[in-house]
């Protein structure tokens, strides 16, 4: 049988045509899951969901807002009835230097990066304690370990070295809970979020200097995600999977 089979997994930041949240949901949905796909803009996340399949749903949410979480998890809840999966991988990111970073630009990058994670958490945590069951899988980043250097400043990096500190902390606690947390770090995956803000010399440069020779695929981290979500990793929390072929080995 598939690996999540019955399973109801929901998705952040996963309307994005070439982004890594489609390309999971597509995933989980081939392995038997029915996806609820969460993005910024109500319509293209229904639309992506319909992509997928007709039992597929997607809902307008903006993980930086507490009470946007809350509904969009009330209404996932109330068409599929429980939520195994969470898959926390809404992001933005800016290429900036430390002085260039103003406060709103601080905000935005932390807002969605890593308060978005605690508040979608937040938002369905309560459904997953009480069925006793439940894996989140957040998005953290190389950016994170190696301290940047590829296409987000460095408050991108705070954030998502942030995701993997709540990530850890949650684990800690909800495992009582048998709820699972882990995080997946991408070396550079090729998506949207880094066009025109990285020249194609540059992608060949970093891609030449990659042990595996080339720059990841959205389906690399889709499967890294499958891991993580699924049943396999039923003893794996507060880890974090590294999806960078080879650039950071440590
Ligand atoms: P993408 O831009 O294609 O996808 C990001 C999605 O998040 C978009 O659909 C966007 O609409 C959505 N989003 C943005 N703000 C949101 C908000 N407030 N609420 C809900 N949704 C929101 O880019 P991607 O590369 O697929 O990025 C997915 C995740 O992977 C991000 O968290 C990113 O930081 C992370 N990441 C990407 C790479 C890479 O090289 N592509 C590497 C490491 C980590």
């Amino acid at each position: 049988n598939l690996i999540l089979e019955g399973k109801v997994a929901v998705i952040s930041g996963a309307a994005s045509p070439r982004g890594i949240g489609l390309a999971t949901a597509r995933m989980f949905a081939k392995y038997g899951a029915k996806v609820v796909i969460l993005d910024l803009d109500e319509k293209a996340s229904a639309e992506a969901a319909a992509s997928i399949g007709p039992e597929h749903r997607g809902f307008g949410c903006n993980v930086a807002d507490l009470d946007s979480c809350k509904s969009a998890a009330e209404r996932a809840i109330a068409e599929f009835g429980k939520i195994d999966i969470l898959i926390n991988n809404a992001g933005i990111t800016q290429p900036v230097k430390t002085q260039e970073i103003d406060p709103v630009s601080w905000e935005r990058i932390l807002d969605v990066n890593l308060r978005g994670v605690l508040y979608l958490s937040q938002a369905f945590l309560p459904q997953m304690k009480k069925q006793k069951a439940g894996s989140i899988v957040c998005m953290s980043s190389v950016s994170a370990q190696r301290g940047g250097g590829i296409l987000g400043g460095p408050h991108y990096s705070a954030a998502k070295a942030g995701v993997l500190g709540l990530a850890k902390a949650m684990a800690r606690e909800l495992g009582p809970d048998n709820i699972r947390v882990n995080c997946v770090a991408p070396g550079l995956i090729q998506t949207d979020i880094s066009a025109g803000k990285i020249t194609e010399d540059k992608k060949a440069e970093i891609a030449a200097s990659v042990p595996l020779c080339r720059l990841g695929f959205a389906d690399d981290v889709a499967a890294a995600y499958l891991y993580l979500a699924s049943d396999l990793s039923a003893y794996v929390t507060g880890h974090c999977l590294d999806v960078n072929g080879g650039m950071h080995i440590h």
